[in-house]
């Protein structure tokens, strides 16, 4: 059947829906922001903006055939939202109503384009906290971070997006709607389908709904500021914070490369002779978070830090939370920057940020660090210069040796920005043929017909 008779038949049964065709207008959404990876030509994008227009597009897909790619604000790193040749890219932008805070349950009931920070603005008006919150929280979508099960500024105390998820509704590949879970904040019933939609990246349903866990509204944070000689310093006491037991809201980390290239654009006064800086949160409230920070403050003096300060009020520890927000564009000016992520047990993240510089020296490239260091997850950014045609070569090999590190240390290549098409290549490395066996079973039964985002975390 061709992709034309698909078109017809979508405008026919939905007269209403936005829908672009022309090259002109949907060559922006072929992109998530990894243009690198070489997206295929959409057949068209659509904008639904009900449950009921995702499942016509569904069935009419099914019908004919046509590959779909769910699309949140495409700020995804590993071409998850790519378009696929020849495909549907369904834009979940348009469903953006919170439909309900509910102060009584503990929870929000939300559509997927809600964006993060919204969700964030609208339970503080009630005084409660959604805690993921991915450094792109201001732009990025409740059914992206769903769909990518990401990560954020806070996972080191409250967890990733996958724990705080009560029940989702989905589209399944057959235009069928099911609800995963509800309000209920016990419910074991079955399978656990949630889990099975968290974090599949769009290639098993369509999220068109979710019921997400709030939390009381914590105390205003404390902000530590620790700076190091080497970048092994600063890992060694994340280390140390983690082994005895202090679990701080925030534990960021970035290298002095990344120090100086956010300060050389924001102008913080950051200590720009650093090798690495540490910047550590608590929201435990009062004489707790302050004794939270002493037991952090302890933990690097030991690891030798050159300077450890607290900031001044909140006003600067909100700028030094939009600095770390700021790494991967701060590195963007100084060239082509290629954020990666990669994962290591934390006791284990001196090794890696060791790791990562061995092979800079080795492959002479520049690699800027930074990253969510409390959790063990790092984001090693390739900087190269723009006219660099070696470049897309030369990024594979040092990756490939900074993946074989992690791998090493029995760490993941990929910590929270999912396998989409950037680590297809690395999915049977890490999880070995059986488990892929078992995802491909899980797909084939979800999807028979292969038309949910094909060609997106297993190959
Ligand atoms: C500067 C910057 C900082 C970032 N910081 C972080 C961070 O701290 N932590 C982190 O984890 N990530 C981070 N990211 C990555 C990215 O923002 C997250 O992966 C985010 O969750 C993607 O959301 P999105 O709405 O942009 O989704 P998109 O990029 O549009 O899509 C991501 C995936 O979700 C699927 N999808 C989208 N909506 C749906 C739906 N309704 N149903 C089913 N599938 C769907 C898509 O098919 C795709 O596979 C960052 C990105 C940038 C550019």
């Amino acid at each position: 059947m061709s992709g034309a008779a698909f078109l017809t038949a979508v405008r026919d049964a939905l007269p209403d829906l936005r829908l672009l065709t022309d090259p002109a207008e949907t060559e922006g959404y072929r992109f998530d922001e990894t243009p690198y990876l070489d997206p295929g030509r959409p057949l068209g994008v659509a904008f639904p903006t009900s449950t009921a227009d995702v499942q016509a597009i569904v069935r009419l897909a099914a019908q004919h055939r046509v590959p779909l790619v769910p699309r949140g604000a495409g700020s995804g790193l590993s071409g998850g939202a790519n378009a696929v040749e020849g495909g549907l890219t369904v834009v979940m932008t348009g469903m953006d109503r919170i439909l309900e805070v509910d102060p009584e349950n503990l929870c929000a009931v939300v559509q997927p384009g809600v964006i993060n920070a919204a969700l964030g603005r609208a339970a503080a008006e009630h005084g409660l906290f959604y805690a993921p919150d991915p450094a792109s929280f201001e732009w990025c979508t409740i059914g992206g971070n769903l769909a990518e099960n990401s990560g954020g500024l806070r996972c080191v105390k409250y967890g990733v997006t996958r724990d705080a998820v009560l029940g989702l509704e989905v589209v399944l590949a057959d235009g069928a709607v099911i609800r995963t879970g509800g309000k209920n904040v016990k419910d074991v019933l079955g399978y656990d389908l949630s889990h099975v939609f968290i974090g599949s990246e769009g290639t098993l349903g369509i999220i068109t709904e979710a019921i997400l866990r709030l939390l009381p509204m914590p105390p205003p944070k404390l902000t530590l500021l620790a700076f190091f000689a080497t970048v092994r310093q600063a890992g060694q006491a994340v280390a140390d914070i983690t082994r005895q037991g202090v679990i701080p809201v925030t534990l960021e980390l970035m290298d002095g490369f990344t120090i100086r290239a956010v300060d050389s654009v924001l102008r913080l006064g950051l200590d720009s002779e650093a090798g690495a800086m540490l910047m550590v949160e608590s929201d435990a409230g009062g004489d707790a978070a302050a004794a939270e920070l002493d037991l952090v403050a302890a933990a690097c003096h030991r690891a030798s830090a050159t300077s450890v300060t607290r900031a001044a009020d909140a006003q600067e520890a909100d700028w030094l939370r939009e600095a770390r927000r700021k790494a991967h564009w701060s590195l963007e000016q100084a060239g082509v920057a290629r954020m990666d992520d990669v994962g290591v047990p934390r006791s284990h993240v001196p090794e890696m940020l060791a790791a990562i510089e061995r092979v800079s020296a080795a492959h002479s490239m520049r690699i800027g660090v930074f990253g969510h260091a409390g959790d063990g997850n790092l984001h090693p950014t390739y900087v190269m210069d723009r006219d660099d045609p070696t470049a897309g070569a030369r990024i594979d090999a040092a990756r490939s040796d900074i993946y074989a590190a992690a791998l090493a240390l029995g760490g993941t290549v990929s910590g929270e920005h999912g396998t989409g098409v950037a680590k297809l290549g690395y999915l049977e490395a890490q999880r070995g043929p059986d488990a892929v066996r078992a995802m491909r079973a899980i797909k084939d039964a979800l999807d028979p017909l292969g038309i949910l985002n094909p060609g997106k975390v297993l190959a």
